[in-house]
């Protein structure tokens, strides 16, 4: 069943266009298009911009990385060349700085033949400056809730001529509990408007916002829970003391050029940057404490190549958009199956491959279960003498009854696959699936 038949939610499935010119953008946009490289629209850019450049509502159900921002940006940017007017006139919020100034570096470069300017406003840096840029009343804010809304309690942000809002990643503001600074938002813009929202998951409170804010959207549903299908997942048992041995072992055996570590705290991200570093690894932690400033130069650095690799936690890796990240490691397992699908995410991006290792310690059997059901395939698991220990007995039976139909895919490099998915991987050649990648050295 589809989003829109469970959620209630009047909209309808979107016509698409499978080239940029069907939209007939302004030739200053589809410069920019042609610029920026992008030959045919994505899915969800096919799907949401005809019903958005008509005025439509738009409900976009995909994660980053399958182009939403261009798929909400060549809209908006269009009805503003159509229809001059006095800014700010499209509000785009988003949860962190990060994605913040990844929308405002897209939207800018989809409007460097136009004459229209952004403002970005985040929390952590001064707030002079920001406020200078709004006084020039540019067409677009690309703003985090905490700090828009400080601005706006003190008068420096007028949202009275917004004509498009557009909430992105919806689910990470519930999530890191900004629903209701959004909800206050909202409150302050003009009642008639066009929404945008995108999600790449629908928790309830979402569900209900988007059934309260959007007017017969239409509804662009991609896979959303589902990660990309060109990431291969390994799965290890592992004991809490031989995890960063294996996080080695795997880095010596994978030529690893560019990997993300997830670990749970800030305090383990800190720590693992630290002992990769000491260990010999080019190696830099992203994470919450560190200042803006440290944020933005170690994800430059680790983006040019010079750390090979980011120790982040969940909410500081919001929005990381690296086209190249090959491998995603999950340290510690994700705390919903909703964080598996954002950290992996972070690699095979732009349909290349990537790889994502989970290390699982016996604690940790019930939300891999619960991943396992959301992607819907089991993950596959890998063993490594000396470092991995044997699954927890209840889980793996319970596994090998689940999800016969649905094989997971891909193996480590010099790991030996445990004996579920040898017979699985037989089967699966002999029906000539797809087979495993392994990582070039
Ligand atoms: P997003 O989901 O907005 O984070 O987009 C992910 C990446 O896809 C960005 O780096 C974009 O520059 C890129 N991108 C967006 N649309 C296209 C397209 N039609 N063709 C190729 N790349 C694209």
């Amino acid at each position: 069943m589809s989003y829109s038949e469970s959620s209630g939610i009047s909209g309808t499935e979107p016509a698409t266009s499978s080239n940029f010119s069907h939209f007939r953008l302004r030739p200053e946009l589809e410069r920019a298009v042609a610029a920026a490289g992008y030959e045919t629209p994505r899915p969800i850019q096919s799907r949401t911009i005809p019903a958005a450049l008509a005025g439509r509502d738009v409900l976009g159900l995909a994660q980053t990385g399958t182009g939403k921002t261009v798929a909400f940006g060549l809209p908006v940017l269009e009805r503003l060349l159509t229809k001059p007017g006095r800014g700010p006139r499209v509000l785009v919020v988003a949860p962190t700085r990060e994605l913040v100034v990844q929308i405002d570096g897209e939207l800018r470069k989809l409007a460097r033949f136009t004459r229209l300017g952004t403002v970005t406003i985040f929390g952590g840096v001064s707030e002079r400056a920001q406020i200078q840029k709004l006084q020039r009343r540019p067409e677009i804010i690309v703003a985090c809730p905490g700090r828009l809304l400080d601005l706006l309690r003190q008068g420096h942000v007028r949202l009275g001529q917004v004509e498009t809002l557009v909430l992105d990643e919806a689910d990470h503001m519930f999530d890191m509990g900004f629903l209701p600074d959004i909800r206050r938002i909202i409150a302050a813009l003009p009642k008639e408007r066009q929404n945008l929202l995108f999600a790449a998951t629908m928790p309830r409170e979402i569900r209900r916002l988007a059934e309260q804010i959007l007017y017969k959207p239409a509804v662009a549903e991609l896979e959303h829970s589902m990660p990309a299908a060109t990431i291969d997942h390994t799965l290890y048992w592992v004991p809490q003391n031989r995890k960063l041995d294996l996080l080695c072992h795997i880095l010596e055996e994978q030529a690893c050029a560019s990997g993300i570590v997830f670990t749970r705290t800030k305090h383990r991200a800190r720590r693992l940057a630290r002992d990769l570093d000491k260990i010999k690894y080019r190696a830099v932690a992203l994470q919450g404490n560190m200042s803006q400033s440290a944020r933005d130069r170690a994800m430059d650095q680790f983006r040019r190549g010079q750390y090979d690799i980011l120790v982040a936690t969940d909410i500081a890796s919001r929005g990381i958009d690296i086209e190249q990240v090959s491998h995603v490691i999950n340290f510690d397992v994700p705390g919903t199956p909703d964080a598996y699908t954002h950290r992996i995410g972070r690699t095979g991006r732009s349909e290349r491959s990537g790889t994502a290792y989970t290390f699982a310690t016996g604690d940790d059997a019930t939300i891999v279960r619960a991943i396992e059901r959301m992607i819907g395939a089991r993950i596959l698991r890998s063993e490594v003498n000396g470092f991995t220990v044997p699954e927890p007995k209840h889980e793996s039976r319970r596994a090998n009854n689940v999800n016969k139909s649905r094989p997971s895919h891909g193996s480590s490099g010099g790991s030996r696959p445990n004996s579920w998915s040898e017979s699985r991987g037989r089967r699966r050649g002999r029906q000539g699936a797809r087979p495993s990648r392994r990582m070039k050295r």
